[in-house]
C-alpha cells in the first residue's frame, strides 16, 4: 500500500504515547493504516486523544496492536453515544463518510480477490463499518439472546478485521466501478454503431 500522509497532530499524539504505541519497528506503518480508518469513521483529534489517554492509563489495556485498534474504536464509539444520549444537537454529527450512515460497508469477498486483485465473479459480502453506527451493528449480531448463546453463530465481520486480510479493498471498488464504466461505454458504443448499422440496413432502396 502507498504510504499515506497524516496530520503532524496524529503524528504528536503518536509521540505522547511513544511507550505504548511505538514498541516495534512496524508500529508506526500500523498507525499510519490506522489512520485511514479514523479519518474515515471521522474520528477527531480531541477523540483520538482522549482515546489514546484512557488506553494509556488502563491497567487492563490489550498488548496486542490489532486489540488497541479495537481499544480505540470502542472507547470512541462510547464516548459519542454517550454524549448523544446527554442530548443536544449533536445527536447526528457527521455522517460517515464510508457508509453514507447505513452501518454498513459492501467490500470484495476474499474468495475472488487474488493477489490484491478482485476477479470475476466479483461477489461482495457485507461488513459492519468502523463509524459508531456500524460498530452498533456488530454488537447486535455479537448479543447474547440467552446466556452463552449469540443472536448469530456466524456473526458479521468488522470492517477492521477485514481491511486486515485485504487492505486493498477500496482500490479494488475503485478499479471495478472504472472498468465497469468503460465497459458500459464500449457497450454504448456498439450499440449505437449497430443502430447505425441498422438504419442503414433499413434505408429504403432506389428501384
Ligand atoms: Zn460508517
Amino acid at each position: 500500500m502507498a504510504a499515506m500522509s497524516v496530520p503532524e497532530w496524529y503524528l504528536a499524539l503518536i509521540e505522547n504515547h511513544r511507550a505504548l504505541l511505538l514498541v516495534d519497528s512496524r508500529a508506526i506503518e500500523h498507525l499510519h493504516a490506522w489512520f485511514q480508518i479514523f479519518s474515515r469513521a471521522a474520528y477527531t483529534e480531541a477523540e483520538l486523544a482522549k482515546a489514546f489517554a484512557a488506553m494509556e492509563a488502563d491497567p487492563k489495556r490489550p498488548n496486542w496492536r490489532k486489540e488497541q485498534l479495537a481499544y480505540v474504536q470502542q472507547h470512541i464509539f462510547r464516548q459519542r453515544e454517550a454524549s448523544r444520549r446527554g442530548g443536544g444537537e449533536a445527536r447526528d454529527g457527521p455522517k460517515c463518510p464510508l457508509c453514507s450512515g447505513m452501518a454498513v460497508v459492501s467490500v470484495p469477498f476474499r474468495g475472488d480477490v487474488w493477489d490484491g486483485n478482485w476477479v470475476a465473479p466479483f461477489r461482495r459480502v457485507t461488513v459492519a463499518c468502523s463509524c459508531p453506527a456500524g460498530e452498533r451493528t456488530a454488537q447486535w449480531f455479537r448479543e447474547e439472546v440467552e446466556p452463552g448463546r449469540p443472536r448469530y453463530s456466524k456473526p458479521i465481520m468488522r470492517l477492521v478485521d477485514y481491511e486486515f486480510r485485504n487492505p486493498l479493498w477500496q482500490e479494488q471498488l475503485r478499479y471495478r466501478e472504472e472498468d465497469a464504466r468503460v465497459e458500459k461505454q464500449v457497450l454504448g458504443l456498439t450499440e449505437e454503431l449497430d443502430y447505425r448499422l441498422g438504419k442503414i440496413g433499413r434505408m429504403p432502396r432506389k428501384e
